[in-house]
């Protein structure tokens, strides 16, 4: 089949085999000629490692550290008919490019079914761990002990929030009306986003005698401008990435014995599958690239993770931390300059002068890039085998 995007609001259904595994080449490229990192990592877990910060964790450490990886995701094969998910591709790419063991399991990281298979890959495999990067952004989540779903909401709290947004299909500014979350919403965001499976991924470690002394973790949050708390930080999401930071100590506290830590990173806003669905943060994102490529500042997911690997995870770096203990490589983003010019474009952004003050076309291309389009030497022409190489289950 010609395997073209094809987009339903802020998905795109298909994704291209060649094109995904290009998308992940490249970044491997980057990480390679950008230097190896001496961060003491040589066997890692990332969960949540098949796109987005996830997978460029996941690089960095292989590619960069010299690590051997395990990778959970949760991603669709495919079938005669129809193509896998991005992930799944990427995942292929990934295995096939690094040096060393690098092995996916494919299942609901949530589960403790899957839970059990990482740990008896890691013994088998592995040995112990020196890092776990857990970056699961789902949803939906089927709890373990109760077997309730949850389901997340992207929920403003308090009041109607009424907010400039973007629809990036059309290219308009647009005014949102987000109605309130509920105790509920809040409650099932806590359990689909907050730190609970984290801490589960350490016991079930930590009970299989799995973590190396020293051990590290990192959870991923977003912490944001004011322009963006109304919808993030203050709202359901920023609920849960509290409860994030609640489980960081919670798991230093277990970690003690080892001398290990448990860290939350507060990360740059990046085109992603999951941030891509999130209202306001598009048309601020499409400020935000604008103005950081104008100065020579912007980051993508796989240079901004180098650069937190590179400069905070480094053995003997000096790590920049803020008074709640979060690694902060959210730096530039949120620096006066920046912030400033965002602030001053978001005022008068309108459909009329969204191309002269956003970056529109950089936004779709991030997105699209996403599922493996638009990635330069890919014939998107070609009639592919949406299987390529591996068998169709
Ligand atoms: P993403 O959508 O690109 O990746 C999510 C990953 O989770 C994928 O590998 C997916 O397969 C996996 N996943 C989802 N449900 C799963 C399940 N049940 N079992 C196993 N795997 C599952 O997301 P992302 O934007 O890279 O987000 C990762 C983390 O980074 C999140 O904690 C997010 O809040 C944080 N973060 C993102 C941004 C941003 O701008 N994208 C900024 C700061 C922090």
């Amino acid at each position: 089949m010609v395997i073209k995007p094809r987009i339903r609001g802020f998905i795109c259904t298909t994704a291209h085999p060649r094109g995904c595994a290009a998308h992940v080449n490249g970044q491997i490229e980057y990480i390679r000629s950008a230097g190896p990192i001496d961060a003491g990592v040589k066997n890692a877990l990332v969960v949540g490692c098949s796109g987005g910060y996830g997978l460029a964790s996941r690089i960095v450490a292989a590619a960069g550290c010299g690590a051997d990886t395990l990778g959970v995701s949760l991603e669709k094969p495919p079938s005669s008919k129809r193509t896998a998910t991005a992930g799944w591709y990427n995942n292929l790419a990934f295995e096939e490019a690094v040096d060393g063991y690098a092995r996916t399991l494919d299942g609901d990281a949530f589960s403790d079914e899957l839970k059990a298979d990482a740990v008896e890959a890691i013994r088998n495999d592995m040995g112990k761990l020196d890092l776990l990067v857990y970056s699961l952004a789902s949803p939906v989540r089927r709890h373990p002990r109760t077997g309730f779903l949850h389901r997340s909401a992207l929920k403003p709290l308090g009041e109607t929030l009424r907010m400039k947004s973007l629809n990036v299909d059309k290219g308009e500014v647009i005014e949102v009306a987000l109605e309130p979350g509920t105790e509920d919403d809040i409650a099932n965001t806590v359990a689909v986003m907050g730190g609970e499976d984290w801490e589960m991924w350490i016991d079930a470690l930590a009970e299989a005698d799995l973590l190396a002394p020293g051990f590290r973790t990192l959870a991923f949050t977003y912490l944001g401008s004011d322009l963006t708390w109304p919808i993030y930080w203050e709202g359901t999401l920023g609920k849960a990435k509290e409860d994030v930071d609640r489980a960081a100590a919670a798991i230093t506290r277990r970690l003690a014995h080892l001398g290990g830590s448990a860290r939350v990173a507060s990360l740059k806003a990046v085109v992603t599958q999951a941030s891509s669905a999130i209202p306001v943060v598009s048309l601020y994102m499409a400020l935000l690239f604008r103005i950081m490529k104008e100065r020579g500042l912007h980051e993508d997911c796989i240079r901004h993770i180098y650069r937190l690997y590179a400069t905070q995870l480094a053995t003997g770096a000096t790590q920049r931390l803020d008074e709640a203990g979060r690694i902060r490589v959210d730096d530039v983003e949120l620096s006066e300059p920046i912030q400033g010019e965002v602030k001053r474009r978001w005022g008068v952004v309108a459909t009329e002068n969204i191309a002269e003050l956003g970056d529109l076309p950089g936004f779709r291309e991030d997105f699209l890039k996403i599922f493996g389009f638009g990635l330069a030497g890919v014939d998107y022409e070609e009639d592919l085998d949406p299987a390529l190489g591996r068998d169709v289950r």
